[in-house]
């Protein structure tokens, strides 16, 4: 379930700091998104057990009044149509402006819930002040400081509430047990010719499932006798956006199809390379508990010698380290090669991804790894792992039962994990590792 809120304002009625207060109180994740001509922030956000992407579309808006309003008018527009609900931020301070005014005149259009919040209400006195932000004309109005945060658990109760609970037809649960697949990567790396070529494909049945977001298209395939759910957003960036956005839109799009994939095929085009952009988006699919596999497209573009693939991933995985543990498979889509190797790798990494491992196989294989290599002793404290066993969870997760959980460190940490892969093969798969007292 992927929910996205966006915040629009003017500049300087505190948006930045809103945000990165919802961010920091909840211990969420943040990513700058380089946009091209302007910095945009993305992040997840956490309240009572549920999470909601963040996005501030502010950022950089240049000061000639005509372009201002221009630019102000291309954030409305991004946040109306990308976003399940907007923050619309105010400053109690400067009270209302003209640009305020046009704002509420876009967004009063929108059928979308929009949360008018005047920020900056800091103490009571400011609180007069803000109560004529009612004359906008929204039915929800939220008085916030962003400095001090009172106000803002109100707000996002009121946010959390709209977050739909998982309901689920038969027919949908049909699908949601089938393993589903983004193809995510940046603007011309070739997604599109990818999913032509796969679908060109006698092999395959295509139907398309409706009732997906709106955001994505989601159809399924029969190949190599097993069926899966392909998430694509490529068809839909074509449509009429200014240029210096669609890579803003790709990226917004590209975190929507991973909320609802189980492995994302991360596609970069070979003569461009991995970028910091891609990059960003594959951490975020490692800390989001996403498997993963790398499609280096346009291969046949290459001049090639012998190490020519070798190299290249290994100057890739220098890149994404430290999870480097990941397929990366060098396709043409164009040519139609290799692309059923990656579909094929996809569903290897969609069995490791869901692999649970017996018990007692787990203990005899980590034990003997754990006596040949104890954890450093701290403080005089004689580390001993009982025993480790592995958790119903999404992501493989595995928990070590210690005397100690509070004193075992990063590195021991990593050579647990490095065990943990060299045995079992999980290979595209973050794993989680934890410590409990024994
Ligand atoms: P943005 O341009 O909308 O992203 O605004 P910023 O987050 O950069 O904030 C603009 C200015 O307002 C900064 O100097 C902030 O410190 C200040 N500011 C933000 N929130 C509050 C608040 O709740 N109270 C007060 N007094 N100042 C705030
Ligand atoms: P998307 O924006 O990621 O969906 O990219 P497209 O599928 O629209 O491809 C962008 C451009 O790259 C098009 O001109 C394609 O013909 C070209 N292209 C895609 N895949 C390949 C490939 O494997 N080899 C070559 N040479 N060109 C490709």
């Amino acid at each position: 379930m992927s929910f996205t809120v966006a915040i629009v304002g003017r500049p300087n009625v505190g948006k930045s700091t809103f945000f990165n207060r919802m961010l920091e109180q909840r211990k969420a994740i943040v990513d700058d998104i380089s946009g091209v001509t302007r910095d945009r922030q993305y992040g997840i956000a956490d309240w009572n057990g549920k999470t909601f992407n963040l996005i501030d579309t502010g950022g950089f808006v240049p000061d000639t009044e005509d372009i201002f309003e221009k630019e102000i008018r291309k954030q409305v527009r991004i946040a109306i149509d990308e976003a399940d609900a907007l923050v619309f931020m105010t400053d109690a301070s400067a009270g209302i402006t003209d640009l305020d005014d046009a704002m509420a005149d876009l967004l009063r259009r929108t059928t979308k819930p929009v949360f008018l919040t005047v920020n900056k209400v800091d103490n009571n006195e400011r609180m007069l002040d803000a109560s004529e932000f009612y004359i906008l004309g929204f039915e929800d109005v939220f008085f916030v400081s962003s400095m001090t945060g009172s106000g803002t658990g109100e707000l996002l109760d009121a946010l959390v509430k709209l977050i739909p609970e998982a309901t689920q037809t038969k027919e949908d649960e049909e699908i949601a047990a089938l393993p589903k697949f983004a193809i995510i990567g940046q603007p011309n790396v070739g997604k599109s010719s990818l999913l032509n070529a796969l679908v060109g494909q006698e092999r395959t049945i295509v139907s398309d499932i409706a009732g997906t977001t709106r955001d994505t298209i989601h159809t399924h395939y029969n190949m190599f006798q097993k069926e899966f759910v392909l998430i694509d957003t490529a068809g839909l960036r074509k449509k009429n956006k200014e240029k210096d956005d669609l890579e803003f839109y790709s990226v917004i799009r590209a975190i929507k199809a991973m909320d609802e994939a189980d492995v994302c095929l991360l596609v970069l085009d070979a003569e461009k390379g991995i970028t910091a952009q891609d990059v960003n988006i594959f951490s975020l699919a490692a800390r989001k508990g996403k498997g993963i596999v790398v499609l280096v497209n346009k291969w046949d573009l290459m001049e090639k010698t012998t190490n020519t693939a070798r190299d290249y991933e290994k100057r890739l995985k220098e890149k994404i380290a430290p999870f480097t543990d990941v397929p990366v498979i060098f396709i043409s889509a164009a040519e139609k090669m290799r692309i059923y190797k990656a579909m094929e790798t996809a569903l290897e990494v969609y069995a490791n991804k869901t692999r649970k491992i017996p018990t007692s196989k787990l203990n005899d294989v980590m034990l003997k790894a754990i006596e040949a290599h104890h954890a450093p002793v701290v403080r005089g404290n004689s580390i001993k792992i009982k025993y480790v066993t592995q958790l119903p969870t999404q992501v493989p997760s595995f928990a070590f039962f210690t005397n100690y959980p509070d004193d075992i460190k990063t590195p021991y940490r990593n050579y647990l994990e490095n065990q943990l892969r060299q045995h079992f093969n999980f290979s595209g798969v973050p794993i989680r590792i934890f410590f409990r007292k024994k």
